[in-house]
């Protein structure tokens, strides 16, 4: 069986040519004799492959010298935890909460501190991103958190709150490195890297210098302080190694396609190509605002739970992979990833014309 299109939404498609190279490395990783997996993080090999990693990046992102790069575990949940045990140094913080995954985060913050609710869509089941211009930020919050895209009601936020001199936390696990972000609008980033950059196991940080604590923090493990991390270079112990490795070969790729502008281009022709089938179409519709669609993570409905799953069955037996919605909404959710070529998505749109041909839903009842 050759590749299929998988519109997984995580872990997600890797870029075929960085899968290709990864095995042709995978023995002999240029002449080690080795394989990247089996060597010593403290090896020559590996400090010149995390350091070209965050080199690549740096360049791809334009991160300012002041912040910090850090490659961490534990995946973009335990920065539910991190992000307040190190920035809560007053023990307040603003959350808007604007899908399931802010909203897991809003509640792991509540273990450790006063997050407070500021923006929340939950009345419209999380299909819109709550208006910016009307957020009110506490003047004495520690930060303000948000999630820029989310995953599963595929909402992204096209414009960032004014947050003041209070600084903004993003996740932007789903969104990463998908088109161009000014990093110093920011005082964190934070993003596992299996949906957009990578295989799991490894989750990127970007913080400002002075936001983290330089001070050891009492009673927070030592493996949980972004201190750590930083001072150590991201070696404090074993970082995941082939994780960072197989990063730092997509950092290489995006380059390769006019770094973040050209992946912009890409992913909104991507994108405009899918929701333009969606509001053609009499069958399928999205389910996320217009105004507020995501360019990474498209869920649409046909209306009729039996008809989904027949077109989810179809999609399936025609190469078209993990096209299944998340419970919370329900029907299909395609996730267009960088690495998702544009082939992919118009063999998705033709699916859905050809789908609704041999559906035809009759003249709609007045
Ligand atoms: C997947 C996802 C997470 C959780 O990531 P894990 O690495 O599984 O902990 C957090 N935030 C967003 C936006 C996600 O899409």
């Amino acid at each position: 069986m050759g590749r299929v299109y998988n519109f997984s939404a995580g872990p997600a498609v890797l870029p075929e040519s960085v899968l290709r190279e990864a095995a042709e490395e995978m023995l002999d990783y240029r002449g080690c004799g080795m394989s990247v997996m089996e060597m010593s993080h403290r090896s020559s090999a590996f400090k010149e492959i995390i350091d070209q990693a965050e080199a690549d990046l740096r360049d791809l992102m334009g991160i300012p010298d002041n912040y910090k790069v850090l490659f961490l575990q534990g995946g973009g949940s335990t920065q539910f935890a991190m992000v307040p045990l190190n920035l809560m140094r007053n023990g307040r913080a603003d959350y808007v909460v604007s899908g399931s995954w802010s909203k897991k985060a809003y509640l792991e913050a509540k273990r450790f501190g006063d997050a407070r609710m500021v923006g929340d869509s939950s009345d419209g089941n999380f299909s819109y991103v709550p208006d910016v211009a009307e957020l009110t930020v506490n003047p004495d919050a520690d930060y303000v958190y948000i999630c820029q895209n989310e995953t599963i009601y595929g909402t992204t936020y096209h414009e960032l709150p004014d947050t003041g001199d209070v600084p903004l936390v993003s996740d932007v696990s789903s969104c990463f490195l998908s088109e161009p972000i000014d990093v110093a609008k920011y005082g964190l980033i934070y993003g596992g890297a299996q949906k957009n950059v990578g295989p799991a196991g490894v989750t990127v940080v970007i913080v400002r210098d002075d936001l983290i604590p330089d001070a050891d923090l009492p009673g927070v493990p030592t493996m949980l302080q972004y201190k750590t991390h930083a001072d150590a270079g991201s070696m404090y112990n074993t970082p995941p190694c082939y994780a960072i490795y197989m990063c730092g070969k997509v950092f290489k790729w995006i380059k390769a396609q006019g770094g973040l502008a050209g992946m912009r281009d890409l992913n909104v022709a991507k994108a405009q190509l899918l929701y333009d089938a969606l509001d053609d179409s009499d069958l399928f519709h999205g389910t996320a605002r217009k105004a507020d669609r995501s360019l990474m993570n498209v869920p649409f409905v046909t209306g009729d739970k039996d008809l989904d799953a027949k077109f989810i069955a179809e999609a399936d037996a025609a190469g078209l992979k993990n096209i299944k919605g998340h419970r919370s909404v329900g029907g299909m959710r395609a996730s267009i990833y960088n690495a998702m070529p544009i082939e992919g998505v118009q063999a998705l749109v033709d699916f859905m014309r050809d789908f609704e041909t041999r559906n035809a839903v009759g003249p709609r009842s007045i």
